[in-house]
């Protein structure tokens, strides 16, 4: 593919990119903010957007960014980052840790910490867009880069796409993102189809009728009741679904009573479900009212129970073309040994709002972000490989290189697939 020509000339400058981009993911560590409140984050992501010469519009759907660089006729390539951190206390000792404090939705203080690596994705993608800047003569077309909010909270996406998203650029041609992860850092893994799950959280209020903990005959205690709901839920995935169909259905939080000798009226569960596929949710969402309710009736609640859906998540599902063509153009770039198939991922992603509701071909790829040595060490001593933190773990701390050198390169020859020279 001649466009790898095109990617190397633009990555040429990396090298020199090296200590600004560094220092730029040190300052995004340092400095996390939670799902839409990316305001800091955003003023410098549009600050160096600017300074690279691309068109900036900013606050779209809360804090998001987007900057378009037109060089010429060819097509339209939208790759997309994420900007917000988690409420999470950092325990990684590095010396660019977060002692950031925010007040949380509650009103309670939260240290906030980048647990998820969209630092790593904001660098990376602002890497790239200045490496593009730098070599105009090495592409033609226009190249929109997305800036996004509130990933963890799976409405950032959309709430770009309602503030008019589509009227900012041409239609794309493709559209492309990535996620760092708990693999080696440099490698590069793609996925054809089915990637990241679709994810569902429920919250369900089941209601019994209080008492003093001495005298149960005059309650219906909602304790029992949300253990019974509990137990029965365990066999929905396990009887329910059909065997070799992926399904999680995970009771995440219970919430029940005050003090050991009072008997609560009501009680609270929050679900969480995995699936690849709408008929499976569907299926488990049905199975989840019916049992929630059938319980209800069985302890004699004075009232059907509440059950609300919250932080839906799309299904993320790659494009086969676009997939091929990516997966090509790493295997050209990269070291056989960089490339890798870290397989089907269930976590979750709302990137695929932002092509979905443009009409656009979409892949959306893992990079690794553990340093190699202390990969291969936890698996030579025959540690299971989940001992390394993960994403969300107060100790995910992605080693600065390679990750950022492959995460810039792995978008920009990606990219370059489409907008390189022959
Ligand atoms: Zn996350
Ligand atoms: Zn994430």
């Amino acid at each position: 593919m001649a466009s790898i020509g095109a990617a190397r000339t633009i990555l040429s400058g990396q090298d020199s990119l090296r200590d600004w981009q560094e220092s730029l993911y040190k300052d995004f560590h340092r400095n996390p903010e939670l799902s839409h409140r990316e305001e800091r984050t955003a003023g410098i992501v549009a600050e160096q957007l600017t300074s690279f010469g691309f068109q900036v519009h900013s606050n779209i759907g809360g804090t998001g960014v987007v900057g378009i660089l037109t060089n010429g006729d060819g097509p339209t390539v939208l790759v997309r980052a994420d900007m917000d951190a988690l409420p999470v206390a950092e325990a990684t000792g590095l010396e660019y840790s977060s002692t950031a404090v925010e007040m949380d939705d509650q009103g309670t203080q939260t240290a906030v910490m980048h647990a998820c690596g969209h630092d790593v994705h904001m660098s990376s993608l602002l890497g790239a867009a200045r490496l593009f800047s730098e070599e105009l003569d090495a592409w033609a077309g226009t190249l929109v880069v997305l800036f996004q909010p509130a990933e963890e909270l799976g409405d950032g996406a959309r709430g770009m796409v309602d503030d008019g998203l589509a009227d900012l650029f041409p239609r794309p041609d493709v559209a492309l993102a990535q996620h760092v992860l708990a693999h080696p850092a440099g490698t590069v893994s793609t996925y054809p189809g089915p990637f990241l799950s679709m994810a569902d959280s429920i919250h369900i209020t089941l209601y019994g009728r209080g008492s003093h903990g001495s005298m149960p005959h005059l309650s219906i205690d909602p304790a029992v009741l949300a253990a019974m709901v509990v137990v029965r839920l365990q066999a929905v995935v396990s009887r329910e679904v059909q065997p070799g169909e992926f399904a999680v259905l995970t009771v995440g939080k219970i919430g029940v009573g005050a003090k050991s000798n009072i008997i609560d009226d009501h009680a609270v569960l929050e679900l969480n479900i995995r699936t690849y596929n709408k008929a499976t949710r569907d299926q488990i969402l049905r199975a989840i009212e019916r049992i929630a309710k059938a319980e209800s009736v069985a302890s004699g609640s004075p009232k059907e129970p509440n059950i609300e859906l919250y932080n839906s998540y799309p299904l993320t599902d790659n494009d086969a073309d676009v997939t091929a063509r990516v997966a090509d153009a790493f295997a050209e770039y990269f070291p056989a040994e960089a490339i890798e198939n870290y397989g089907r991922q269930t976590a979750s992603e709302d990137f695929s709002d932002i092509p979905t509701a443009l009409g656009v071909p979409y892949t959306y790829w893992g990079i690794g972000g553990v340093d190699p040595g202390t990969y291969r060490a936890a698996g030579a001593a025959g540690r299971i490989i989940t001992d390394i933190p993960a994403n969300h773990s107060p100790k995910f701390a992605p080693v600065l290189q390679p990750t950022l050198t492959s995460g810039t390169a792995a978008l920009v020859v990606a990219a370059a697939a489409w907008l390189g020279k022959h």
